[in-house]
């Protein structure tokens, strides 16, 4: 008798959706993240939490929520940064007696640019000057189409001291997890015999005193296994332990858990992608893998752009510091002032980087334009380069780098102002002469009376002064003298004075080293 083909049907699987709580600083997260989950923790054997990993889940009508308790701002703009995202759902916490302010704003900002759902818990209804209403209406005019206002975004007015409405928050998460069908979802299952088993999103890392490098995670598909061989980025290592929000040792941790993974080799960033497999051998080969591609990566852009750069011609001689102007388009205030400030602190002998202009969002004609006009570099993080402008870039011989990844964007900048300033010039001494006598004009310039010991001392050129074998100061011969004649040049053995700018403090018994650069 033939066999019946049977059609197999996978069935789904629950999927705790995952919460980030944000808002305004004061406006209540910390409290509400405490009172949920003091009231409603899925394991009550916990006591007295000595680590907190990031993130924890409760139970609620049966089914678990996983809540991340990491300053969720940072976190979730990282991620993003990264292009990878773990949150289901915001919960936008707004103080009722202090509305909408600027980190709601921020909130509201990530929230239109990413796939996540909004839920607003509007705080503090205990307080005498709580005006809900007032809230609901600036978060409209922010955009925000909320339920009973003509949209459909859930607004719950809580109190999260008193623990008023927590249950009706809680019913709105799961909720929409329910309608917007996040919470059911196919079971991971690897597509061959050397694919992961398990992959995880990493919420936070750090150094542990007793542990050493841990990574808090949340399970993203599959279940990881304690013993399990892993990578993470570019590391490779054996989960040597698990520990769950209540501190105990698990041997495994599921869908959507909050889990630390204890067994890495360093300190991993943010949103990198843990992936566990079953030996060693395979985890091996595909650290490998991945070690290769990230070096490969990074040297066709380190190449690129630095040949890119100095093709263009990129650099303006102002007191020998060159000036590496870029127009900074990002997508969010929060990356615009991240890079920034992290533009501010690289340091390159030399160089300075100015930024000409910065704004948010896409790519414009007139960014061209201007970088064209400014020799300045586009530098677009996370937001759009159309397409449609390919052709105007090229006819501009403007260059637009993108990046998704900050890290990736400094380490490359820092690279490509490195690679610049490799030595394709070297110094040629041209001559020296010894500062006997010191003269101050009234306009507080310095004269230095000299005699020249071995070469030339010409007009124009550059020289530094060396004072007991140091170098000191360098600047340029703008005034040469010669028995009161300003003269171009002087040779061995004359006397003459010397003004060099910028303006220094020059001693009798200094050196002044005449010198030119020659490209090599
Ligand atoms: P966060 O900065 O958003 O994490 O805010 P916190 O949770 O630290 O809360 C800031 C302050 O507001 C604290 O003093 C809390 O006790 C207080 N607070 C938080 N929620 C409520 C609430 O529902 N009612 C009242 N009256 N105070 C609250």
């Amino acid at each position: 008798m033939a066999k019946k083909a049977v059609t197999p049907t996978i069935s789904k699987v629950y999927k705790p959706p995952v919460v980030t709580v944000m808002g305004h600083v004061d406006h209540g997260k910390t409290t509400l993240l405490d009172s949920i989950r003091h009231a409603n923790v899925a394991d009550k054997e916990f006591g007295g939490i000595t680590q907190k990993i990031g993130g924890y889940q409760v139970e609620f009508k049966g089914k678990k929520i996983t809540f991340i308790d990491t300053p969720g701002h940072e976190a979730f703009s990282e991620m993003r940064a990264r292009g990878v995202s773990v949150t289901d759902i915001i919960v936008l916490v707004v103080a009722a007696d202090d509305g909408v302010q600027n980190q709601t704003r921020e909130v509201i900002n990530l929230y239109k640019k990413s796939t996540a759902h909004l839920i607003v818990a509007v705080n503090k209804i205990d307080m005498p000057g709580a005006n809900p209403d007032r809230v609901k209406r600036e978060l409209a005019s922010e955009g925000l189409s909320l339920e009973g206002w003509g949209g459909d975004i859930p607004v719950v007015e809580i109190s999260a001291k008193n623990g008023t409405n927590i249950d009706n928050l809680l019913e709105n998460i799961l909720l929409v997890a329910e309608l917007t069908e996040i919470d059911m979802v196919e079971p991971y299952a690897p597509l061959a015999a050397n694919d992961y088993i398990a992959e995880a999103v990493i919420i936070e890392s750090y150094n542990d005193k007793a542990l050493g490098p841990v990574a808090t995670c949340i399970v993203k598909a599959g279940t990881i296994k304690r013993g399990e061989y892993m990578i993470a980025g570019a590391t490779y290592g054996r989960v040597r332990a698990l520990i769950d929000p209540n501190n105990k040792t698990v041997d495994h941790a599921d869908l959507s858990d909050p889990i630390l993974i204890v067994g890495l080799p360093t300190v991993q960033n943010t949103g990198e992608i843990v992936r566990t497999y079953a030996t060693d051998k395979l985890a091996r080969q595909h650290s490998e893998k991945s070690v290769n591609d990230q070096i490969q990566e990074e040297v066709n852009n380190l190449v690129e752009a630095v040949e890119i750069i100095d093709e263009a011609n990129f650099f303006d001689d102002v007191e020998q510091v060159s000036l590496f102007r870029i127009i900074l388009k990002t997508d969010t205030k929060g990356s615009m002032d991240a890079i920034i400030s992290s533009m501010e602190k690289m340091h390159v002998e030399g160089i300075n980087i100015k930024i000409q202009a910065k704004s948010i969002g896409a790519v414009t004609l007139s960014d061209i334009d201007y970088a064209n006009s400014t020799k300045s570099i586009i530098i677009a993080f996370n937001t759009e380069v159309p397409k449609a402008l390919d052709q105007y870039i090229r006819e501009k011989k403007v260059l637009v780098r993108e990046y998704r990844i900050i890290y990736q964007l400094l380490e490359e900048i820092e690279g490509a102002l490195l690679g610049l300033m490799m030595p394709e010039e070297e110094e040629v001494i041209i001559g020296n002469a010894n500062v006997k006598s010191i003269f101050v004009l009234s306009n507080k310039n310095i004269i230095a009376g000299c005699e020249v010991k071995n070469g030339k001392i010409i007009k124009g050129y550059r020289a530094y002064v060396e004072r007991k074998g140091e170098k000191m100061h360098d600047a340029k011969i703008t005034s040469l003298r010669h028995l009161k004649d300003e003269v171009k040049e002087v040779s061995v053995g004359q006397e003459c004075g010397i003004l060099l700018e910028p303006t220094f403090e020059i001693q009798t018994g200094d050196k002044i080293v005449v010198y030119k650069l020659e490209k090599l």
